[in-house]
């Protein structure tokens, strides 16, 4: 890291050495203005917030009407079953909330709640029966599961063409090969959000910080793949990436999931950047992402809010999904 944005809290510092100094120095902002312009021949820079929630309603409307003429033709109402596993609050929250928007959109859902203490074994039978029920379109396992539970094995036990997640072997094979079932819910959302707001991804430099197989992976595949929403030059970091400032500065696209709040500082952004927080932390001010939002904003070109960016996305590509997985299961 530089010695950005944390030394004094000034967010004008990496943009401009002397603007930097008239923020601090107190003078009001049409002075701060004019210093910017009179330097720079531009306007400051303030980041147009990127509104998921607002995109979610409209992505969640087109997969009410779409659902109401599958309905109609088919007579088949596309259901999604939920499998929470024990009762972590936050878990029940997500899960919750995912029920209510499927009915809202007229899908049913259904939720089953196996115990903290079951066993693999038993999470395998649920999975089972879910998967011979014709009646159920679409199953999500909530996670992360307790400790003694085979992950992987459960995941693997979901149907391919059930399983609205995409974390199956099969179907992530099928991502990567550029010939998709389904997409993950997170990544898809993200790429509807640049897609829909004519952000252009061909041909962009993007940065995703993160590798998780949920978020960072499946994201850097999606953008780089030929054709529309891909085209991308991707960089993926992680952890043990050397200079990430170096590589995140170099970003026209910059997503970031690693779930460290804040974490993301403005002297790690390019002016202008398109930056997305995928991070939900919960601290002792309440819901944070892991980008400094009020500090990137003032160097980004847009940004998206936490609360209110792809949190909403998400769910909305889950009745998405959900549609399609009853669509596939109609032939
Ligand atoms: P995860 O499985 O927790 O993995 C975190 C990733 O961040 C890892 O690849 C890790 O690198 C990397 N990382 C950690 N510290 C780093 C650092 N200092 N510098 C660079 N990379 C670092 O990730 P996840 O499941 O994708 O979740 C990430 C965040 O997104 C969490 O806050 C989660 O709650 C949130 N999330 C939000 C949504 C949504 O709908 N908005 C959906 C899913 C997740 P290594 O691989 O080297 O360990």
């Amino acid at each position: 890291m530089t010695d950005g944005a944390q030394d004094d809290g000034c967010p004008y510092r990496p943009i401009i050495g002397f603007y930097h100094a008239a923020h601090c120095q107190g003078k009001d902002l049409f002075a701060r203005i004019a210093v910017f312009v009179r330097l720079t021949g531009e306007a400051p820079l303030t980041a147009t917030i990127l509104d998921g929630k607002a995109l979610s309603e409209t992505i969640r409307a087109e997969v009410a009407l779409e659902a109401a003429e599958f309905i109609a033709k088919t007579g088949v109402t596309p259901c999604l079953a939920a499998v929470l596993v024990g009762g972590d609050p936050a878990s029940q929250v997500y899960v919750r909330n995912k029920q209510k928007a499927c009915e809202k959109a007229g899908l049913l859902s259904q939720l089953h709640r196996p115990p903290a203490e079951t066993t693999t074994e038993v999470l395998l039978a649920l999975i089972d029966r879910l998967n011979r029920d014709p009646a159920v379109h679409g199953i999500l396992v909530q996670l992360p599961l307790p400790k003694q539970i085979q992950e992987t094995r459960v995941l693997e036990a979901i149907a391919p063409l059930k399983d609205v997640d995409a974390f199956h072997p099969e179907n992530v094979g099928r991502i990567v090969q550029n010939r998709p079932r389904f997409l993950p819910c997170t990544p898809l959302g993200i790429q509807q959000l640049l897609l829909r707001n004519n952000i252009p991804i061909a041909k962009a430099n993007v940065v995703v910080v993160g590798r998780s197989d949920i978020v960072g992976k499946p994201m850097a595949i999606m953008l780089m793949q030929r054709g529309p929403g891909g085209d991308a030059t991707v960089t993926v970091c992680h952890s043990r990436t050397r200079d990430l400032p170096a590589l995140t500065r170099a970003a026209d696209i910059l997503i970031v999931a690693i779930g460290k709040a804040k974490f993301l500082t403005a002297d790690m952004v390019k002016p202008g950047a398109v930056v997305i927080d995928v991070g939900i932390n919960r601290t002792d001010d309440g819901l944070v992402g892991d980008v400094d939002f009020e500090a990137v904003r003032e160097v980004a070109g847009r940004i998206t809010p936490v609360p209110g960016g792809v949190g909403p996305l998400t769910i909305a590509m889950l009745l998405h999904n959900t549609l399609a997985a009853a669509r596939l299961q109609q032939g």
